[in-house]
């Protein structure tokens, strides 16, 4: 009788081990303690033992029955409770639902390309000078040449805060700054937003980006400004451009000149970006102005110099084949995640 009690006490043992839903603790609650039970049986078995050994013995099955009982209900809660929170995590968390994107931020295409221009240029020894927004009339007209009765100087196209200040038209106004504040060798370039008062179109918006590089040294030729502009389009376009020069004006310059690529998509033989003309024109340039030498205290007799500037947006629109201008600046993800 008392190998059959341990035999059960073990048999229990090992069937608890292996449980592992309250089902199967259930299954086995009606093995052992069911009325045609394990412990039961042994019950039953007990009728035929001596008098004497039935109160030993049925202590031992009772004990036996306890502890049974006890650990089932207790494994039962534990394996309740596990399946409860389960359950309730499976309906919190779908995981056949695709998963959550990280967005990866990245630079505005204005950005980038001014990014790139500066880089280009830093390797030719220009280095960045940062000019203020609100400028004065003095820096953005009248120490560039500018006459008093000069068209762009109008209030249709130039925001004006009061008298003197304004907002800066063009980022040439970086050029007297530098002047006043630099000895030659003068390798500068300024780029940032710009402000005038036109009627938004695709063409134009009344902010934009420019850039502007000014160079001064003695001996500076108009062929040094040529082959500078030569190799930065040829490193921002990535490929060997082809330049044609247009006489032009510029109170800052003399003399003045507009800079015109050949179109990189047709390679010159006319296309719809380059409105069937073969160039692409990308810049306005030209020899520093010896008033403007004169204006930033260095003698025109001794320094020379060029300057060159162009829009942003503009290559921007010509080197991807954008028509519409505005799109720089309505933040529209669709168009904005075009540019990685
Ligand atoms: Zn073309």
């Amino acid at each position: 009788m008392r190998e059959k009690i341990r035999a059960l006490q073990k048999e229990f043992d090992k069937s608890a081990k292996s449980a592992s839903s309250s089902k199967e603790i259930e299954d086995l609650r009606v093995m052992f303690l069911g009325r045609k039970g394990l412990v039961t049986s042994l019950m039953q078995d007990l009728k035929e033992c001596l008098p004497d050994q039935k109160k030993e013995f049925g202590k031992l099955i009772n004990d036996i029955k306890n502890s049974i009982s006890e650990s089932l209900n207790n494994s039962f809660e534990y394996l309740k409770a596990c399946e409860i929170e389960k359950n309730t995590l499976e309906e919190q968390v779908d995981i056949t639902l695709p998963g959550m994107k990280n967005f990866l931020g990245k630079a505005h295409p204005i950005s980038q390309m001014i990014d790139k221009m500066i880089f280009i240029l830093s390797q030719m020894g220009f280095s960045v000078y940062h000019s203020p927004e609100l400028e004065t009339e003095y820096y953005n007209y009248s120490g560039l040449n500018y006459p008093d009765d000069h068209p762009a100087r109008d209030m249709q196209d130039t925001y004006y805060i009061d008298k003197t200040y304004l907002l800066r038209s063009h980022t040439t106004s970086f050029q007297q700054r530098v002047l006043e504040n630099h000895t030659p060798p003068i390798r500068m370039i300024c780029t940032g937003k710009c402000y005038r008062n036109e009627t938004i179109s695709t063409r134009s918006h009344v902010i934009f980006h420019q850039i502007d590089a000014i160079y001064i040294d003695k001996n500076v030729s108009f062929s040094d400004l040529i082959s500078i502009i030569k190799e930065f389009y040829s490193k921002l376009f990535d490929e060997n451009v082809e330049i044609r020069i247009r006489s032009s004006y510029f109170p800052f310059v003399k003399p003045g000149i507009e800079v015109d690529v050949k179109c990189t998509i047709c390679n010159g033989n006319g296309c719809r970006l380059c409105k069937e003309s073969g160039w692409l024109e990308v810049a306005g340039a030209g020899m520093v102005h010896p008033e403007i030498l004169a204006n930033g205290g260095l003698d025109p007799e001794v320094y020379s110099g060029f300057a060159w500037g162009g829009g942003i947006e503009r290559v921007y629109l010509l080197l991807h084949g954008i028509s519409d201008i505005r799109l720089f600046l309505e933040n529209d993800f669709r168009f904005l995640e075009q540019f990685p």
